[in-house]
């Protein structure tokens, strides 16, 4: 069954996007994977389609209304998908979410814009709150591209050679050892000669050597985290 990604936006035209490019526009055309987009105007109130009101209790900006976000869920999602909101407040996104998500049938996303979305509806559905990083996004489009992106390269006959995916950052918990390709001699510098060797034993080794140098060096937290698992 081809994996479907439902989302709800103030920007439809924000997407494909980048999704109809490369790997995820491939697979887009070829029915890998299916996305729908839904327009949060629609469901606006009032002749304005007015779908925000100012925060209760003071503050500045909008906030996306409980009532409006409800009757687009009930009228576009499928009651059996797992439904995110991205947020800055949620938990952290890391490879093995994006994993789990790719072995769904497919997951329905609210973008939220202005100051986010009214509490109640988060309660209400049971939503999960994802979080990009530790910054602030105007809106939750690219949150969402960044996520299909990333999910979708997981999902059967995407990607060209299976094995690319196994040997990557994060795969096994830290960064990937650097990568060179020809010219073997680039402005004076040198690839490693190991790496020239043709002695794949002895590469594995160098490629495992280097990365666990620059996970210590860039994400000991990662190493920390390896540690725990074990
Ligand atoms: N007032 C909110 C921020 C709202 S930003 C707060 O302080 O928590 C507007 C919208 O952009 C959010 O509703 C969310 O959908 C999206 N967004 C912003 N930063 C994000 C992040 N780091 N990860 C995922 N989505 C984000």
């Amino acid at each position: 069954m081809t994996w479907s990604a439902d989302v709800l936006t103030l920007y439809p035209e924000m997407f494909p996007g980048p999704l109809g490019k490369s790997l995820s526009g491939k697979a887009l055309k070829k029915g890998i994977w299916s996305l729908n987009i839904y327009d949060l105007k629609e469901y606006g109130l009032g002749p304005h389609r007015s779908v925000d009101e100012k925060p209760s209790g003071g503050g500045p900006g909008m906030v996306l209304r409980a009532d409006v976000i409800d009757t687009a869920i009930n009228n576009c999602f499928k009651k059996d998908r797992p439904l995110i909101y991205f947020s800055p407040k949620g938990r952290p996104l890391n490879q093995d979410t994006i994993e789990k998500f790719s072995s769904t049938k497919g997951v329905s996303i609210i973008c939220g814009h202005f100051e986010g979305i009214d509490q109640r509806v988060i309660d209400l559905h049971d939503i999960e709150e994802i979080s990009i990083g530790d910054y602030i996004l105007s809106g939750g489009e690219i949150a969402t591209i960044v996520f299909l992106d990333s999910l979708v390269r997981l999902l059967p006959d995407v990607l060209g050679n299976n094995n690319s995916k196994k040997i990557e950052t994060f795969t096994d918990g830290l960064l990937e050892y650097p990568q060179y390709t020809k010219p073997n001699e680039f402005k004076g510098m040198k690839i490693p000669d190991i790496l020239l060797s043709g002695n794949h034993k002895v590469i594995k080794e160098w490629q495992k050597n280097q990365a666990l140098s620059l996970t210590k060096l860039r994400r000991p937290d990662l190493i920390d985290k390896k540690k725990d698992k074990i």
